[in-house]
């Protein structure tokens, strides 16, 4: 069977030892993926989800019990005052934006602690010039890079005495950088420290990527507003489109009225058909995220196995879904990328190229055969073509359908 799918005899030999190896690893992610799902399931429960809140509103949106219901039910799971889950929300970089757009006034300063955001947001605070970022309605922006991969609590909490700094921003996922991904007990500790010196400043985190991989959300290590996709962890692959933003009660009426309309807020944003699958998803996200887990830590010791060298490898501690694999050259990237592709439920017949993008330097390799436009819950690999030549793997519905692309991705390496 294997081989009428075109995975090779060498792969196929050594899965079996990558199958024995990674074991242990696979029931760590077992066991976070019961706890989480136990916070979903006493989440919808408390929550006295019925019928009822499968029903949508149009217009206005004015009453709609399933949206407000949804979003207690996030702010239940992060431990938080409040939600807002929105299909207003075309996706994370668009709550993101709301969010600073919402919080930050002209003369605040914007400190990024996780050094250089996310590429989308490079337009969004003003780092590249644009006549519609922060920095032109005159919004300050600062950075501090990360540390052997950790944050340099020295040099924030030196910055945090020496002037005020309205709002504090996090990315704990590593984006297209080098750097490794936070774990939840980083983010925990840098929290601590910035407390000591600044009561009041905004912590906000992007957590994108990060959803459900470990047993804690920022919201619970004193974080005050978090910002994540739903075409990622917690849409469980089902969700259509759409971002949440959850923390305190006051930021996240800020960022209703920054999304909406000041005065209106949370109350209106019809669901238009959506409420189902924003809970279908939901309810299917700790187990989606655990097979996207299972397959980054199967090509991590199968792609390490083959000589590549991989972050995070099979048994480290993993903050995020994503996998990296330096290729070391364009060949076996662009040949890695068109086997993901391959193995791929939806586009399979079609081969991906390295081509110019939007908002890149380099031309960008992307893989991505979903059900979902974007979706990176979905199995997706993409990579800037420029050395070390590393491809960023993430997401996978179910394990084996995402064992099965691995294998056939890392066939066309061998051959
Ligand atoms: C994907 C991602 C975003 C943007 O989310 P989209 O849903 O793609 O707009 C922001 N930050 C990080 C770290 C991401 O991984």
């Amino acid at each position: 069977m294997y081989e009428s799918f075109g995975i090779d005899k060498k792969i196929i030999s050594l899965v079996s030892n990558v199958d024995e190896t990674i074991k242990k690893e696979l029931d760590k992610v077992d066991d976070i993926c019961e706890f989480n799902s136990f916070k979903v399931l006493k989440a919808f429960q408390d929550n006295q989800i019925s019928d009822v809140h499968f029903n949508s509103t149009t217009g206005y949106g004015y009453g709609d019990v399933g949206r407000d219901t949804i979003e207690k039910i996030y702010a239940d799971i992060f431990k938080a005052e409040d939600a807002l889950v929105r299909s207003q929300f075309i996706s994370g970089s668009h709550a993101l934006t709301v969010a600073l757009f919402a919080l930050l006034r002209p003369n605040d300063t914007l400190l990024s602690i996780t050094g250089k955001p996310y590429d989308t947001l490079e337009e969004v605070i003003g780092i590249k010039d644009n006549s519609s970022s922060l920095k032109s309605f005159g919004v300050n922006y600062e950075q501090i890079d990360l540390v052997d991969n950790d944050f340099d609590i020295e040099r924030i909490c030196t910055r945090l005495k020496s002037s005020k700094v309205k709002l504090i921003e996090i990315q704990r996922s590593k984006g297209y950088s080098v750097r490794k991904s936070l774990t939840i007990d980083k983010v925990e500790k840098v929290i601590k420290a910035i407390r000591d010196v600044d009561k009041d400043v905004i912590i906000m985190i992007d957590n994108c990527y990060c959803e459900f991989v470990s047993k804690k959300e920022p919201t619970q290590v004193g974080a005050d507003l978090v910002v994540g996709s739903l075409i990622k962890n917690l849409g469980g692959g089902i969700a259509p489109n759409g971002a949440y933003i959850v923390g305190r009660k006051e930021l996240v009426n800020l960022a209703a009225e920054r999304l909406t309309v000041p005065g209106e807020g949370k109350e209106v944003g019809p669901s238009l058909g959506m409420n189902k699958s924003l809970l279908q998803g939901l309810f299917l996200a700790p187990s989606v995220v655990a097979s996207s887990l299972k397959t980054a830590i199967f090509t991590s010791c199968l792609l390490e196995n083959l000589g590549y060298k991989v972050e995070p490898k099979y048994n480290d501690d993993r903050a995020d879904i994503v996998q990296n694999i330096e290729f070391g050259n364009e060949q076996d990237l662009v040949k890695y990328c068109q086997g993901i592709q391959s193995g791929s439920p939806v586009d399979s017949f079609v081969v991906p190229l390295p081509w110019d993008m939007p908002g890149y330097t380099d031309k960008v390799i992307m893989a991505a055969g979903a059900f979902t436009q974007g979706s990176s819950i979905e199995l997706s690999c993409d990579g800037p073509i420029r050395p070390p030549y590393i491809a960023y793997q993430q997401g996978s519905l179910t394990y084996e359908y995402g064992k099965l692309a691995i294998m056939k991705a890392a066939s066309r390496l061998v051959k």
